[in-house]
């Protein structure tokens, strides 16, 4: 089993509709330790990503991604914009030129979003940003196998680093003014790249 190009425009339309319904979560994640704008953010950055998609033609699965990347850096403000356009930017440079991915492929994908995302915002592990939902997705496709399995295993741990987001203290973003007063709660972004690694393994494999 591989991931196709059409597998990669039902993801990212699975997304935008995932994120659309749980655009109020995630407002009401950052109201409590950021501007209350995250989800409002990434569903207008999701709904032009799908457009611009949409009018995209071909199978290069690294065309589509970088449409998708520069759609949101292009259409959302805040921190998240930014930092997840470069996340399927650098997903799409990874994948330049290939219409199928095996599990190596999505990996070395998605270990090439992350690593544009540590670079671009300066997150560690353990910040409480995106990055604690997405480094252990990445790390957790490193142990192979089925592609469906691995994608499973990648969504799991993304969810355990989302939840373990919550006694975190944040140390990056706006989250961070509030200092000791952001423990106890669950980060927006950690929560979308959740969201976003979920959708992977329920689309990708069609
Ligand atoms: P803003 O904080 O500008 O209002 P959003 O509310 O859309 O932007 O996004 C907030 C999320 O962005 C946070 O929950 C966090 O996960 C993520 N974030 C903020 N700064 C960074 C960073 N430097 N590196 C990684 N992720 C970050
Ligand atoms: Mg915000």
């Amino acid at each position: 089993m591989s991931i196709t190009a059409s597998a990669v425009r039902a993801w990212i339309a699975d997304y935008a509709g995932v994120i659309a319904e749980h655009r109020q979560e995630l407002v009401a994640l950052d109201r409590a330790i950021g501007d209350a704008d995250h989800g409002t953010n990434m569903d207008r950055g999701m709904q032009k990503a799908l457009e611009k998609l949409e009018a995209t033609e071909g199978d290069d699965i690294g065309a589509l991604l970088k449409v998708v990347g520069m759609a949101l850096v292009s259409s959302v403000g805040g921190a998240a914009g930014p930092l997840y356009g470069t996340l399927f930017l650098q997903m799409g440079t990874a994948t330049a030129g290939r219409s199928e991915l095996d599990l190596e492929g999505w990996t070395a994908a998605l270990d090439a979003g992350v690593k544009g995302v540590q670079k671009r915002g300066k997150a560690e592990p353990g910040d409480k940003t995106m990055l604690d939902a997405l480094l252990p997705a990445v790390a957790a496709l490193e142990g192979g196998g089925e592609l469906a399995d691995a994608l499973r295993r990648s969504a799991d741990a993304a969810a355990e680093g989302m939840r373990q987001t919550i006694p975190l203290e944040a140390r990056k973003g706006r989250a961070s003014y509030l200092g000791p007063r952001s423990v106890g709660h669950q980060d927006p972004g950690a929560t979308s790249s959740h969201l976003l690694i979920e959708s992977a393994a329920t689309s990708l494999t069609g």
